[in-house]
């Protein structure tokens, strides 16, 4: 009988972790290339009436165009990130081009806005780009899931690209560009909860994996 005891223990406590595990899923949705006025609005408006945070990379030139939606994204608690100024290319970019690029970003953020991500635009960065992201305190973002939604256009095959191979830890690639990409996040919203899922910032998604992004370090996703 005992034994038998010890065995039912053994097999509860095998199972805790796994379960705990299964209730802990996050991911992060971060959005590249806005403020875009109604296609960031649309997606504000839904993000808040499912108590979503995202990350938004935002361009210096198209904050300047929409300074209050720049600050509207900051005030409801999302996180910003910079996606250098006029969304040129870095990586064959000297040492000044890109010091330029994340300097006129920076100085449109609002005011008390902290920065953690920078991330280059395409993805694409140079040792010159990440010596100067390093200088300026930033940790480079990349992504660990791209369903390319600025080139496919159809909402309900931007859904499954990402339903289909998100993980726990993951970061999600999309632009508050088009129609079709606000709507796939919603969706993605709505059935990664239905899975259990949690949908914080990037930097949320770093601290809850007991990660600290280090400057100048490039980061695809957080977690095992
Ligand atoms: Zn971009």
């Amino acid at each position: 009988m005992k034994r038998c005891i010890a065995l039912i223990l053994c097999l509860i406590l095998l199972r805790l972790p796994t379960h705990a595990a299964e209730q802990e899923k996050l991911v992060a949705l971060t959005f590249d290339d806005g403020p875009s006025g109604r296609y960031t609005q649309r997606l504000l408006d839904g993000l808040e009436e499912r108590n979503v945070k995202a990350t938004f990379l935002l361009c210096g030139y198209r904050m300047e165009q929409y300074p209050t939606l720049t600050q509207k994204i900051y005030q409801l608690g999302h996180e910003i990130g910079l996606h250098g100024y006029s969304h040129k290319t870095l990586q064959h970019t000297c040492r000044q081009g890109a010091q330029r690029e994340i300097q006129k970003a920076m100085e449109l953020i609002p005011d008390g806005c902290e920065i953690t991500f920078f991330r280059s635009p395409g993805g694409l960065c140079s040792k010159d780009v990440l010596e100067v992201a390093k200088e300026w305190e930033l940790s480079m973002l990349l992504w660990s899931v791209d369903p390319k939604d600025w080139a496919v256009h159809d909402a309900a095959a931007i859904t499954k690209s990402v339903v289909d191979r998100v993980k726990d830890g993951d970061i999600i690639l999309l632009h508050d560009m088009s129609d079709s990409s606000v709507d796939a996040a919603f969706t993605i919203i709505d059935q990664l909860q239905e899975q259990g899922y949690r949908f914080v910032t990037a930097s949320q998604l770093a601290a809850e994996k007991n990660i600290t992004p280090r400057p100048g370090i490039e980061y695809r996703r957080f977690g095992a």
